[in-house]
């Protein structure tokens, strides 16, 4: 496992949850109306992007028929909709639409990965199942080591303190927090651009802007 593309295709592979793997599947099989003509992924999604990247993005899981449908981060869903327009906007993509795997899009000195690969039933991948699946982000952060990760939502936030072993009770998560992981390498918290907080205004447009200017800044002082 000691190149991205060994541990993605270890990733594409992996049936170490059951559960997961049967709702995937499930949902593969089943689709949603809209997307009846489509081919679903169906499998683990891997992480996307640079290879040279100094900013790691942290979701939580794939959408059922979002990235479970096209088998790439935050793509084909509202989430990945708020997301790839944002990281247009500040120079990290070439293209604000995120449709499919050859839709063109390029990440720049960014990598998009999730805590969990597979689509849980009601975004909710169990405690276990994270832990599960924990080794393989641990692996591309091994691999990247990522100036900034940036974790989008309380989820992944709670995995990177697992995986640096911190226990300081001051660290919190708030949309904007910032806090050092080790020297020059940077935790910075994000609310997740879910439908849910974009369209109750919970995560503005502006507010998320602000979220990845202050990554570049973090790259900057480095
Ligand atoms: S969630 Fe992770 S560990 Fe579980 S089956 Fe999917 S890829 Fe494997």
């Amino acid at each position: 496992m000691n190149t991205l593309t060994t541990l993605n295709n270890i990733i594409i592979a992996c049936r170490k949850c059951p559960r997961l793997v049967k709702w995937r599947e499930e949902v593969a099989r089943t689709k949603r109306k809209a997307y009846i003509d489509h081919e679903y992924w169906g499998k683990p999604v891997p992480g996307f992007g640079d290879p040279q990247a100094r900013v790691l993005v942290v979701g939580l899981a794939p959408g059922a028929h979002g990235s479970n449908r096209t088998g790439r981060q935050f793509t084909g869903d509202a989430s990945g909709g708020f997301l790839y327009p944002a990281l247009h906007r500040a120079g990290f993509a070439n293209q604000a639409q995120a449709e499919s795997r050859s839709d063109g899009l390029i990440l720049k000195d960014m990598y998009i990965t999730a805590s969990a690969r597979c689509a849980p039933p009601d975004n909710k991948p169990s405690t276990e199942e994270l832990n599960r699946c924990q080794p393989y982000l641990e692996k591309e952060i091994q691999i990247l080591e990522p100036k900034v990760i940036v974790c989008l939502g309380r989820i992944a936030f709670e995995r990177i303190l697992k995986i640096y072993s911190i226990r300081n009770s001051a660290w919190k998560f708030s949309h904007g927090a910032v806090y050092q992981l080790i020297t020059d390498h940077w935790l910075l918290c994000s609310y997740h651009p879910s439908r849910q907080n974009t369209q109750t205004g919970k995560l503005t447009v502006k507010m998320f802007d602000d979220i990845w200017v202050k990554a570049k800044e973090l790259i900057r002082d480095e």
